[in-house]
């Protein structure tokens, strides 16, 4: 498994490949790898003929210096998780220069306002950062298809209007989210949870599985409003969040229509850890 630190490097493998017709999918990550990850990478590889996992932590992308810092890096860790996939794959590890060069700030994008609520209103600048940074990979690695978790079901409704903005050739699928055997969403950031912390945070799936059984006979708001009052017995967890919007608009919704398909998305706080969720209503 090759693993590339350079753009120059991975730039002429990918021309390479595209003279050979080959098919590029593209999984991009912020490292500290998990088995949801590997899913991605999994699909990917049954999907196409050539595949670039991406390890980048995205400066831009953080709206708090302190989550930035303290965001689990493990690179020696991720190239062995990727060990088993071998020359199926091609990691690419930049610096932020080399994705950047000497101007690490973000564009400002109009992703048509599914990113002004819920991540983009409490992370304020975040998926300006998510836009530029994917912008410039993509560039970079020109894939036909790139795989995204609806673990991050924003980032991955913005990942497609930004396709359809800059007019990429580019394919999007999306990936179901891969949970742990009690619920809990996998996720990087819950290597920096306590015990004690972890243990109680399959709360928050399970409370979202709740939340769904009172679809539909519930208005949105009763059963936003039963979520609060759940998270109000937790002394570990603070939610910050719960919103139930349409899927493909990410348009809070105030009463449940046919032909719409309906999504609770969540984000709680376990001590300075944020976790977030989501899960298809009906
Ligand atoms: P991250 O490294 O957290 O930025 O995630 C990289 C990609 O993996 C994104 O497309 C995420 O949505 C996806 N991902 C992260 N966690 C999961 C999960 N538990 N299940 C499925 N996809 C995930």
């Amino acid at each position: 498994m090759q693993v590339f630190t350079k753009r120059h490097q991975l730039e002429s493998q990918v021309a390479n490949w595209h003279k050979n017709n080959l098919k590029i999918g593209y999984v991009p990550t912020m490292g500290a790898l998990h088995a949801g990850h590997a899913s991605l990478v999994e699909q990917a590889i049954a999907q196409c003929d050539r595949v670039v996992v991406g390890i980048f932590v995205n400066p831009t992308q953080f709206n708090n210096q302190e989550d930035l810092e303290k965001y689990p890096r493990d690179i020696e860790g991720d190239v062995d998780f990727l060990k088993p996939f071998g020359e199926s794959i091609i990691v690419f590890n930049p610096s932020a220069r080399e994705v950047y060069g000497n101007h690490v700030k973000s564009m400002h994008f109009d992703f048509a306002g599914l990113e002004d609520k819920m991540e983009g209103k409490f992370r304020p600048g975040h998926f300006d950062g998510v836009g530029t940074v994917l912008k410039h990979l993509f560039e970079i690695v020109r894939p036909d298809k790139a795989f995204f978790g609806e673990k991050d079901f924003q980032q991955l409704q913005i990942v497609k209007k930004l396709v359809e903005i800059e007019n990429l050739d580019i394919d999007i699928v999306p990936c179901p989210i891969s949970r742990a055997d009690d619920g809990l969403a996998l996720s990087s950031r819950n290597k920096r949870l306590t015990e004690q912390e972890r243990t109680e945070a399959p709360f928050i799936f399970k409370t979202l599985a709740e939340a769904k059984k009172l679809y539909p006979a519930n208005a949105p708001t009763a059963i936003k409003q039963w979520v609060e009052q759940e998270f109000e017995k937790s002394k570990i967890l603070q939610l910050e969040y719960i919103e139930i919007a349409d899927e493909d608009t990410l348009e809070t919704a105030t009463s449940f229509e046919e032909n719409h398909t309906y999504r609770a998305f969540i984000a709680v706080f376990a001590g300075d850890v944020r976790l977030i969720d989501n899960l298809r209503l009906n």
